[in-house]
């Protein structure tokens, strides 16, 4: 439990474990003994190193998992429901180091009060209000009704841009249904999901009920879904990994939903209170450097304001300060060298397309930014539907303007990419509103909202390539639970 690194604000030592991974309640290296570095992407100081783990490390963490199974389930719900409450007190109470945790390993800024707590809180409230339903019989001396059960062993795979929420909504819901889990959090963050695990054994959640497997996708990731023991899987990243994993899944005819990208639109009509519009859109694709599924990265705009509100996305974004996680600025780095150069190539192969950088468009300029992953918020003018920044998941602080003339060219426009995530719409007529909340192709709808704020326990999920099934709502502890119908016969009745 050492920390390597020398970063001004002190990781709290006692929710780090360097080299280790978490199998069946013990903390154990991989099998071949080798780590992976975890570095801050904002200074490049090493964190602290994780397991570089294969398939014989996940293969111990589902056998570790099927053993801690059947105890589980048959724990009555309240309880399983009383520990959950219990790991997300405990989190609160380590608020301040968890944050600390996941703002140094994703490179970002404080977002302020964490809301990880909450987020599990709504999940443990669940676990006893898995019900089934009683049928109709054909005859009196028979009772029908539906079992939900757990489905056993189940995989989590999850990115790194919100480490801590995805873990614990994930395994907060799969374990509160009943089942056991094994999680491969992202080899760029997979410290704040280990030390979610620690306060989870704390707030005593029995070993092997929650297991965390370290390691790059190729290796722990890609042995997850194909491990014959995995019973339904969930899974949150890019759609090319996504349509891997179902691969695999399919191989093993393993269930599963999937959580991917999005090209979000925010739909902004003449009739706008831009004065709220704007700052919103250009948190929602700047907030976290942009790396957000959810960020609305168009901005669709009816022409006869499309000049003014260029102009007032560019001056404020131009508001946004950059720096590093531990300074009082709006936007960090970007995760890694690999993400660097895909935005700044996507700024390239716009400006090639024939958009216009309105600001941004480059590394900011700065001593300060010459050690990180550094890029400055940008915006494009004069995007054509079709171009590629216009189509594609960019992964970072870039927005593409797009002028329409009307509502129905406003709608082709924002439903015409292959995602279908999240879109907003700014307007005061309410009308508008509701006819584009049932036109927009995308999971989620923001009416005068950017990034869908403002629910709790709204199901989240995608349209379209963003993915299929719903996590964070009532539903998600559904969704990991298989149906079973029975049908109880008085021995002397007939048998229809
Ligand atoms: P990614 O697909 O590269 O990686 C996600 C996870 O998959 C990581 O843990 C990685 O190690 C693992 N992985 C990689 N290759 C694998 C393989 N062959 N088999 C199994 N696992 C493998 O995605 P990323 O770059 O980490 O995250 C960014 C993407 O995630 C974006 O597309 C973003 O939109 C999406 N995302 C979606 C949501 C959502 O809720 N819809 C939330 C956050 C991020």
């Amino acid at each position: 439990m050492t920390i390597i690194s020398d970063t001004p604000t002190a990781l709290d030592q006692d929710l780090i474990v360097d080299g280790l991974q978490l199998i069946g309640g013990e903390w154990v290296p991989s099998e071949s003994g080798q780590t992976i570095e975890v570095v801050n992407p904002a200074n490049l100081t090493v964190l602290a190193r994780v397991p570089r783990s294969g398939a014989a490390d996940v293969d111990a963490a589902v056998r570790a998992a099927e053993r801690a199974f059947p105890a589980w389930r048959d724990l009555n719900a309240t309880e399983r429901g009383r520990m959950l409450f219990r790991w997300a007190d405990l989190i609160e109470k380590n608020a301040v180091a968890i944050d600390e945790l996941e703002r140094q390993e994703v490179g970002r800024p404080s977002w302020g009060p964490l809301g990880t707590p909450g987020q599990l809180r709504f999940i443990a409230g669940q676990a006893d209000k898995v019900q089934g339903v009683s049928l109709p019989t054909y005859n009196p001396g028979t009772l029908g009704f539906t079992l939900r059960e757990p489905y056993g062993v189940v995989g989590g795979i999850i990115p790194w841009n919100a480490p801590g929420p995805m873990f614990v909504t994930e395994v907060g819901a799969a374990i509160a249904a009943g089942n056991t889990i094994v999680m491969k959090p992202a080899e760029d963050a997979p410290l704040t999901p280990l030390a979610l695990a620690k306060l989870a054994i704390e707030a005593g959640i029995p070993a092997g009920v929650i297991n965390v497997v370290t390691g790059y996708g190729h290796e722990a990731g890609a042995a997850l879904p194909a491990h014959p023991g995995i019973r339904r899987m969930g899974f949150t990243g890019s759609p090319q990994t996504g349509s891997l994993v179902m691969e695999a899944c399919a191989k093993n005819l393993t269930p599963l939903h999937l959580e991917l990208g999005g090209k979000s639109p925010q739909v902004v009509f003449a009739d706008a209170d831009l004065d709220v519009a704007v700052p919103a859109m250009v948190t929602g694709i700047t907030l976290n450097t942009g790396q957000i599924c959810a960020a609305g990265s168009r901005v669709v705009v009816e022409r006869s304001i499309h000049a003014e509100l260029v102009d007032r996305l560019a001056a404020q974004m131009q508001k946004v300060t950059v720096g590093p996680w531990n300074e009082p600025v709006n936007m960090g780095p970007l995760i890694n060298a690999k993400q660097h150069e895909r935005v700044l190539s996507y700024i390239d192969i716009g400006r090639a397309g024939g958009a216009e950088v309105v600001t941004g468009g480059a590394v900011p300029s700065g001593e300060q930014f010459g050690n990180g992953y550094f890029v400055s918020p940008t915006l494009f003018d004069n995007v054509d539907p079709g171009m590629r920044i216009a189509q594609e998941e960019i992964f970072g602080p870039v927005l593409s303007v797009i002028a329409v003339d009307d509502e129905q060219q406003a709608i082709e426009v924002a439903n015409g990419t292959d995602y279908g995530l999240v879109a907003s719409v700014w307007t005061r007529d309410i009308g508008r509103a509701v006819r584009l909340s049932r036109a927009l192709q995308a999971g989620q709808v923001g009416i005068n909202n950017a990034l869908g704020a403002g629910v709790i326990g709204g199901p989240f999920g995608g349209y379209k390539n963003s993915g299929f099934g719903r996590t964070m709502g009532a539903d998600s502890v559904l969704d990991w639970t298989q149906v079973k119908t029975v049908s109880m016969r008085e021995a002397a009745s007939p048998v229809r």
